[in-house]
């Protein structure tokens, strides 16, 4: 995943208007990606990683310290690519849950596990082995309550105290160099036919062995979770599972008023024909998104869930939640809208923020983003790449009205587009806008709009904001048209 950074300046924002939220400190800072955040850490552990000797057989050996170095160059790989990052709010939220659970069982957690914040947007967490586990913005974002996230958080300790990162790889490593392995992949180099369908059979019997110790996994993760909740005196809900099942459908959402609403509420041009399909294939015209209630298990970020509720269900503990800080939802919010944006995902960026809309924020920062989004279109536009702006998402995923937004992102003529985007940046929402956010739109508008579509005045307008901007969360994306 190749993404972005960070928002200095929602606070500023947030304080000019209603103040839905209290109060939002500033967004990461350029610095707390995790290429610069975790450099010292990461080159120590590089060198404290080396692989176990355990193996009398030199061959599994071998193929162990390969898997292994694999793991060490993917976690380092992510370090660099920065996949992380460091907001010190949201960060010292999530660890101080860690540090709870730790202080609670420190015979299974002697040392305390060391944390990473992922910018994907997926509802997800996972266990990296060696005392790391990394939490999603996704996740943080999609819980509701501090006793939700913690059975994510412990459920993936658990992973790690019961050494399954490690098992995994030992695993692969036995199953690669076993004589079964050599025979059934014999077999098939030396058949004269049937070749792949052979070759299908030896993958699909090491995946189904794999997924089924996967899926035992799983439910001792749980198990031990719920033990180290209980002695951390944080509330389980086996309801929490069946949450996690719908982690898939946020785009599902029906917004509250259509997709025309939001745009003329700026006083910006719209026609009902964009959000319409012109092209008349049999998929867009049969497809009812009445249907789609669910997702089906196979494609759900997190399978099982019914299976794993009523395994625990009877765990269930009566309490009242404790809901998660209103700023720190705000701020991972922020954080995983701007990440999408910049990674170019325009369509679930936008949605998002009508969803914002819909709850009654009027977070000017919001409008901020909006415009962003439509300047970001009418530069793909220019630059003949609009198509893979718009980040289609299959309808299985999506409700009628995302359907409607993507379809509008796809249709709407160029000049209407350039219309729109005029329009946004003299919109009233900019008068009280902080000076970071003031720049990315003059930078933003050089882009999509400055009759000068030379690489030189884009490489100028970046140098023009990172010299302004060196701690901001957007010196990330104008960083990348500094250089062309
Ligand atoms: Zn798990």
């Amino acid at each position: 995943m190749y993404s972005l950074k960070p928002l200095v300046t929602a606070a500023l924002l947030t304080v000019l208007s209603i103040p839905v939220i209290a109060q939002t400190k500033p967004l990461y800072n350029f610095q707390d990606l995790s290429h610069l955040y975790y450099k010292k850490q990461k080159d120590s552990l590089t060198k404290a990683w080396t692989v176990p000797a355990i193996y009398k057989d030199k061959a599994t050996q071998k193929k162990y310290k390969e898997i292994w170095d694999e793991r060490t160059s993917f976690f380092t790989g992510a370090i660099d690519g920065d996949n992380y990052i460091h907001d010190k709010e949201v960060y010292d939220y999530v660890d101080g849950i860690i540090t709870e659970i730790v202080q609670a069982n420190k015979a299974l957690m002697p040392v305390k596990p060391m944390l990473l914040i992922d910018r994907s947007s997926s509802v997800n967490a996972y266990a990296i082995g060696n005392n790391i586990i990394a939490v999603n913005l996704g996740l943080i974002v999609f819980s509701r309550s501090k006793e939700e996230l913690s059975l994510v958080i412990a459920h993936e300790l658990s992973h790690n105290i019961l050494t399954h990162p490690e098992n995994a790889m030992k695993q692969r490593a036995e199953w690669l160099t076993s004589d079964e392995y050599q025979k059934s992949l014999n077999a098939v180099l030396d058949s004269k036919y049937e070749r792949l369908t052979r070759l299908k059979k030896v993958i699909e019997n090491y995946s189904f062995s794999r997924s089924k110790h996967q899926r035992y996994h799983e439910s001792d993760a749980d198990s031990l979770a719920i033990i180290l909740l209980k002695k951390s005196n944080i509330a389980f809900k086996a309801g929490f599972f069946l949450r996690l099942d719908s982690a898939d459908i946020v785009y599902q959402q029906p917004l509250k008023t259509p997709v025309k609403n939001y745009f003329v509420a700026y006083n910006l041009p719209f026609e009902d024909a964009w959000t319409k399909k012109r092209s008349k294939g049999l998929s867009s015209r049969a497809y009812n998104f009445k249907d789609t209630t669910g997702v089906s298990d196979s494609l759900k970020t997190h399978p099982d869930c019914v299976e794993r509720y009523n395994k625990t269900r009877s765990q269930n503990v009566t309490a009242t939640l404790t809901p998660i800080p209103a700023n720190i939802t705000d701020k991972a919010n922020k954080m995983l809208i701007w990440n999408m944006y910049s990674n170019m995902s325009l369509t679930p960026c936008l949605y998002r923020i009508l969803l914002e809309k819909d709850k009654g924020n009027t977070d000017a920062w919001y409008d901020f983003m909006f415009n962003n989004i439509i300047s970001g279109l009418y530069y793909s536009d220019r630059e003949l790449h609009r198509f893979n702006a718009i980040g289609v998402i299959q309808k299985e995923y999506i409700s009628k009205d995302y359907y409607e937004l993507q379809t509008m992102f796809e249709q709407i003529p160029r000049e209407q587009l350039e219309q729109l985007c005029k329009q946004f940046h003299n919109a009233g929402f900019w008068q009280n806008m902080p000076s970071s956010e003031k720049a990315l739109k003059s930078f933003l508008y050089t882009l999509a709009l400055d009759p000068d579509n030379s690489t030189t005045k884009k490489s100028q307008a970046a140098k023009a904001f990172t010299t302004d901007n060196a701690n901001s969360m957007y010196y990330e994306l104008a960083k990348n048209f500094e250089k062309q």
